[in-house]
């Protein structure tokens, strides 16, 4: 399966590695496969293709990640699709980003 990538300036995926407790909940959720667990903690090994759907942070017991849902690059191609405009994620990237 193809795994797309997408401006890593513009994700919003934060983890807070001293709140982790290694439970690996990320890694069974994330669909894009962006999580690892190294030393019983988790860290993030493909942040470029986090496409920011939130699971992570909902699934994650300790809080330990942050996501903001539905911002950049991918909302910007469903934005675009849903109104029939060219994407644009404000990023300044102009037409080369999405
Ligand atoms: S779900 Fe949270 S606590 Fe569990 S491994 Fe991932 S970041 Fe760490
Ligand atoms: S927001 Fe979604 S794609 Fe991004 S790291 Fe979390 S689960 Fe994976």
């Amino acid at each position: 399966m193809k795994r797309w990538h997408y401006l890593e300036n513009g994700i919003t995926l934060e983890l807070d590695t001293p709140s982790c407790i290694g439970c690996g909940a990320c890694i069974d959720v994330c669909p894009h496969g962006v999580f690892n667990i190294v030393d019983r903690k988790a860290v993030i090994t493909d942040r470029a293709a986090c496409m920011e759907c939130g699971a992570c942070a909902l699934n994650c017991p300790a809080h330990a990640l942050a996501v903001t849902p539905g911002v950049g690059c991918v909302a910007a191609i469903i934005t675009g699709k849903l109104r029939g405009t060219a994407p644009d994620c404000s990023c300044g990237e102009g037409s080369s980003c999405c």
